[in-house]
């Protein structure tokens, strides 16, 4: 998909979300830098509070057309970093405010729409030369617990790795086709 954004566009749009957070009194900590990242294939955003930082997935955000999505990612993420919201995961004071900032802005010029889930499908935001990609399966579980784009180390070593659910030993790696998942 064409990169119809760069980089530095991302000051602008975390500087709308926080507006918008203020304007409805959403917390958030505004310590968390927010970074672009190039790593898992579904996950737009995430809160790493081990990191102190928040990451926006890089190819999503520099072609998606759909600025309210993008807006709607960081949104989330920020809600995370707020004190009163740790601990909490997709529940709680978490939920509340991300229901809160949902409703308030149905009719604003930025509208909001924050799940608890923001994954989709993120092939159409890849380089198209990525028609496959390294499953790491499971056996135990039956099933691919993550994809990678490229063989990085995680894939190179995969006899060092184990499965985060039920700490399986045997994984395996598969060549997936990235059309059909
Ligand atoms: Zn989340
Ligand atoms: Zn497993």
């Amino acid at each position: 998909m064409e990169k119809i954004r760069i980089e530095t566009d991302l000051s602008k749009f975390v500087q709308q979300v926080k507006e918008d957070m203020d304007r409805h009194n959403i917390p958030y900590d505004n310590s968390y830098p927010i970074e672009l990242y190039e790593k898992a294939l579904k996950i737009l955003g995430t809160c790493r509070y081990g990191e102190h930082r928040i990451t926006i997935h890089k190819e999503f955000f520099l072609c998606s057309p759909n600025e309210d999505l993008i807006r709607s990612v960081i949104c989330h993420e920020l809600i995370h970093s707020a004190p009163c919201c740790r601990g909490e995961g997709h529940k709680g004071k978490w939920k509340a405010y991300a229901n809160k900032m949902t409703n308030l802005t149905k009719n604003e010029a930025h509208v909001y729409s924050i799940h608890r889930t923001e994954k989709m499908n993120l092939l159409k935001y890849t380089e198209k030369t990525h028609k496959n990609g390294y499953g790491i399966y499971c056996p135990n579980c039956d099933k691919i617990i993550g994809i990678r784009l490229k063989k990085t180390r995680l894939i190179k070593n995969i006899e060092n790795c184990r499965c985060g659910k039920c700490n399986c030993k045997e994984l395996q790696v598969k060549i997936i086709d990235l059309e059909t998942i």
